[in-house]
């Protein structure tokens, strides 16, 4: 246990603030595919307002909520489609997420892809908890505000993916068929590949009950080694699925902050958390493209 929360600390995952003042947590090494764009987002650079406290704070709130305005949402995922992409150019894809496992892979001239790029302000057109490309020039996008995000590289064929992996997707193993479905669509092997767990709520903040326990022990033999108490540990719940999809322990890392609890230098919640502000939360956007 010891072994692996020094594991864990050593690959934490740096922050990184980037044009246009956005606080973005990038994956420390993750910088030598020059090639590859990615960034998880925070709360921090935003123009909302609706979450903090109006006309002090502002809000880096990603996803079309009812509370927030259109003009705002859409301006936040403009910086922070720029800000990933590195350039104006870059087009985005998400999900109407659905708890579930379905991936869609977008592949040029395929039916899935024609006509499902997003401006970095659109809004999903398709369903589906995952994403897969190979496509230059398009960011997959995962929202969350508590569900763990997790993004994956096949940094030979440098093809990307995007999963969201709440509790459901998690017992329903998303991210082990995740692994599965690069293999089958690209050709990738478990060696080329790296992966992150992204920010999303941590063990010290997920309580939850027998029958969420009782799913994760029907669904993996492991299970009880996820929780302590009444906690569960989503991430190691995810890194642990990559593990046994053959993903090396040393390319996994597991960015470790909790959007339950993490807090700013000033003290404000670094994150949007849809369980500690009581559903009255904004969206994180983790985002993964190839130049
Ligand atoms: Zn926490």
């Amino acid at each position: 246990m010891d072994g692996a929360k020094a594991k864990r600390r050593m690959l934490q995952g740096k922050g990184l603030r980037a044009m246009g003042d956005l606080d973005l947590v990038q994956v420390a090494g993750w910088e030598q595919y020059t090639w590859l764009r990615h960034g998880f987002s925070t709360r921090g650079g935003g123009v909302s307002t609706v979450y903090g406290k109006a006309g002090i704070v502002s809000d880096l709130n990603l996803g079309w909520t009812k509370e927030d305005s259109q003009e705002a949402v859409e301006e936040n995922r403009r910086r922070v489609v720029k800000t990933v992409g590195q350039s104006a150019d870059f087009k985005m894809v998400t999900v109407r997420q659905v708890h579930g496992v379905g991936v869609q892979v977008l592949r040029e001239g395929n039916d899935v892809f024609e006509g499902r790029l997003e401006t970095p302000t659109g809004r999903a057109v398709l369903e589906g908890d995952g994403l897969m490309t190979g496509v230059t020039g398009v960011l997959l996008g995962i929202q969350t505000a508590d569900c763990v995000p997790v993004l994956m590289v096949d940094v030979e064929r440098r093809v990307v993916a995007a999963f969201h992996a709440g509790w459901r997707g998690t017992v329903a193993g998303i991210v082990e068929q995740g692994v599965a479905a690069m293999g089958q669509e690209y050709g990738s092997r478990v060696e080329d590949l790296v992966a992150a767990v992204g920010p999303s709520i941590g063990a010290c903040c997920y309580a939850v009950g027998e029958e969420v326990r009782g799913e994760f022990r029907r669904a993996f033999g492991y299970a009880e080694e996820l929780f302590a108490g009444d906690r569960l540990d989503l991430w190691e719940a995810n890194r642990r699925q990559l593990v046994v999809a053959g993903v090396g322990a040393a390319r996994i890392l597991v960015v470790g902050e909790c959007t339950g609890c993490a807090r700013n230098e000033d003290g404000g919640r670094r994150y949007f958390s849809h369980r500690m502000e009581k559903g009255l939360a904004g969206r994180m956007l983790s985002l993964v493209g190839v130049v």
